[in-house]
């Protein structure tokens, strides 16, 4: 389909494209066949209610012809941007040469690739020696296998997780997942699992080591000894709370004292989002079990994968499977991507970036009023609105931001804080962009809750 944009035909700079004039007049087309036809439990179209035709890089277009900047990048399945050319081009020759599609667990050329370039790019530099387990395509997908795996390697049942953990749908990962609401939707006991306060966010318990630690010394604690300890190190949909590296290392440590497994959920967190291609690395730990999705799959293709100590491997065949756990398209994507990660001017890049993240929100929105909190690192950061307005101001924000045109989503208990979630490549010139629209949206959505407060005032008075 030709596009109002013509940016497929011509390629003009997208930024060009991006500040065209615009008809956005505040009124989305009604996308009335989804609210007839799809179920009500549809979320992100209800926030960004438009239809989405095409994606570049970090730019959305709709067939209004409307550009918006993407800060959601597929809730993090996006590290690498859309389609991507580079490794676009892998999947075209893959398909024009018939390469088999569905393979099962069937040994493949684009897995045994996809195995190799990842021992020899990512686990070979980081001295990491890990089994691969290739899952059903979802993040809980390998959450559910790693917990399977850490209760039959120990033969202990119990598993730890903390407040305000993010781990998937599916009752396993609802089990060590915080959020009331989701886990309500079980419908079933969910138990097993014991929660230990996490060390940042609004209830964070700083010793909560020391109760972990008291409860696997006291005989009569009541307290069964996990079979594992699983979180996010930096907690994504919880809220943007970055854990402490001492913190993670002493966790490390506990865990070894006690014979626990070290889970890490890097679903969301890895691939580079945090600035590494681990999200552990900056503590210098090294965990028994990662869970690994999203941008595992290169190019928003499903995949996901547990990676293991190699004595933990305990699996009989055929003991976990699914008929997805082969998705041989995204073998070749995730493939092209791990390139990337041969060239530390990628990682470089990543950084600068979360620099100018940085010292954008500090100037421009903690200067505007330093109630309003930021946190974050790499190129996943936080606006938090919760002294300022709460839940329904940044959800004021978000919409006004997608009024002007960039996608930015909110998470945290009440939904209070704007989530930063680019690309890890996006042009400067596009994150500046975007960043200006939501600080634009801050200052005014923040002025008007203002004068609308003051006018309640007055009411009163
Ligand atoms: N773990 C984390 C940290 C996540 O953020 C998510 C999804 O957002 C999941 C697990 C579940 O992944 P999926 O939605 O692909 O099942």
């Amino acid at each position: 389909m030709e596009l109002a944009t013509g940016y497929r035909n011509s390629t003009p700079d997208p930024i060009e494209v991006y500040s065209r004039p615009s008809t956005r007049n505040g009124c989305p087309s009604q996308p009335d066949v989804f609210a007839e036809l799809e179920s009500n439990v549809r979320t992100y179209c209800r926030s960004f209610p438009t239809v989405f035709t095409r994606a570049k890089g970090a730019l959305l277009f709709d067939e209004r012809g409307q550009s918006y900047i993407d800060f959601l990048a597929g809730a993090g399945a996006l590290n690498y941007g859309h389609n991507p050319d580079f490794i676009r081009e892998q999947l075209i020759e893959y398909l024009q040469d018939d390469g088999i599609m569905q393979g099962l667990d069937l040994f493949t050329v684009p897995k045994r690739q996809f195995l190799e370039e990842f021992n020899r790019h990512i686990l070979q530099p980081r001295g990491l020696d890990y089994k691969v387990q290739f899952c059903g395509p979802t993040g809980a997908n390998s959450i559910e296998a790693a917990l399977k795996l850490a209760r039959m390697a120990t033969g202990r049942s119990n598993i730890v997780s903390f407040t305000g953990g993010w781990h998937g749908m599916t009752a396993g990962c609802l089990a060590v997942t915080g959020n009331q609401e989701h886990r309500a939707a079980a419908g079933v006991p969910l138990h097993s699992v014991v929660r230990c306060p996490f060390p940042v966010g609004p209830f964070a318990v700083t010793n909560g080591l020391e109760l972990l630690q008291s409860w696997f010394s006291d005989s009569s604690s009541g307290v069964e000894l996990p079979a594992a300890i699983i979180l996010e190190t930096v907690q994504a949909e919880g809220g943007i709370y970055v854990a402490p590296t001492e913190w993670l290392r002493k966790l490390r440590q506990l865990c070894d004292s006690y014979g626990i497994l070290l889970i890490i959920d890097d679903v969301q967190a890895g691939c580079g989002r945090t600035g590494s291609f681990f999200s552990f690395e900056r503590a210098g730990i090294v965990p028994d079990i990662v869970c690994l999705s999203k941008s595992i799959g290169g190019y928003g293709l499903p995949m996901s994968l547990v990676l293991m100590r190699r004595s933990l491997d305990c699996w009989k065949p055929g003991q976990h499977t699914g008929t997805f756990r082969g998705n041989q398209l995204a073998f070749v994507a995730a493939t092209a991507a791990l390139q990337l990660w041969k060239d530390q001017a990628f990682v470089e890049q990543i950084d600068f970036r979360a620099q100018m993240v940085k010292e954008f929100l500090t100037e421009r929105i903690v200067a505007l009023n330093p109630a309003m909190k930021i946190r974050g690192l790499g190129l996943i950061w936080g606006v938090d609105l919760s002294k300022v307005g709460g839940g329904e101001l940044a959800k004021r924000v978000s919409r006004r931001c997608f009024d002007n045109g960039l996608i930015i989503e909110r998470c945290g208990r009440d939904d209070e804080t704007l989530k930063i979630l680019p690309p890890l490549n996006i042009a400067e010139a596009h994150l500046l962009k975007g960043l200006g629209i939501l600080a634009e949206a801050i200052r005014a959505e923040y002025r008007v809750s203002r004068e609308l407060q003051e006018l309640r005032q007055d009411d009163c008075n």
